[in-house]
């Protein structure tokens, strides 16, 4: 009953701390992950149900337990010592979706690179895996359309639970080392947001409408461009850790 109860809080006063629900959240995880080249995919093949399963979610699982002291019972860290190395900067600044403070976002996803490439490069799976969970995380909630703009909390929850169809992503380099490929993502990551912005009447209006396509197709670009920037990022990530 008490958990019923903190998460009927959560859910009603979160606001920013879960934006795409779970479903979401691993389909565009999923189809980046596909998208690597299969001797980069071997090197993580065992962790990717983990990825998935848990790590794709670690920055909600984090603002849960500090700022609920609600813990998941499903498998993955329960305490805020094992998380916090994946979902807090070194500076002390959580990262969890896109600021919109360019210096801010660039700081996370230059941290979130270095560990993940310095990850890979050691030969340490099971360690990059948990960072590329937050990286997946953080452009994929950043994207979330109810992000973009504000409007009242029944759209809100109608345009995270949208799952649409996702194809494949075919994976770029995004630079030739790890600031040039974070500043390029963050870049596209903006311009995706500012279409977001832009398609928010209409979004609003397919909710009001009950119109379901309409809000699919809607919710269809921000998924696929959140599943194309992290495959690049990963494809970039894989590359630069092999030389
Ligand atoms: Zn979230």
């Amino acid at each position: 009953m008490r958990t019923a109860v903190v998460l009927l809080l959560f859910f009603l006063f979160s606001g920013c701390a879960s934006a795409w629900d779970t479903t979401p959240h691993r389909a565009m995880t999923r189809a980046a992950l596909d998208s690597l080249p299969p001797a980069y995919r071997a090197q993580i093949a065992p962790e990717i149900p983990s990825i998935l399963e848990t790590w794709c979610m670690l920055p909600d699982r984090y603002a849960e337990l500090v700022n609920f002291g609600f813990r998941r019972n499903s498998p993955g860290p329960k305490t805020v010592e094992e998380m916090q190395p994946y979902c807090v900067r070194p500076d002390g600044e959580t990262i969890h979706s896109a600021t919109w403070d360019r210096d801010e976002d660039l700081a996370s996803l230059v941290f979130l690179y270095m560990r993940i490439a310095s990850a890979l490069h050691d030969k340490h799976p099971a360690e990059a895996v948990r960072y590329i969970g937050v990286l997946a995380h953080f452009l994929e909630d950043s994207l979330s359309p109810p992000h973009a703009a504000a409007q009242p909390r029944e759209i809100h929850a109608a345009l995270e639970h949208e799952v649409p169809a996702l194809r494949t992503p075919q994976p770029h380099s995004a630079g030739a080392h790890i600031v040039e490929a974070a500043e390029a993502i963050l870049d596209r990551l903006y311009a995706a947001a500012d279409l977001n912005r832009k398609n928010m009447p209409a979004m609003v209006e397919a909710v009001s409408a009950k119109n379901q396509p309409a809000l699919i197709a809607l919710c269809r670009a921000p998924a696929q461009s959140a599943a194309d920037l992290l495959a690049d990022s990963l494809l970039t990530l894989f590359q630069l850790a092999a030389r």
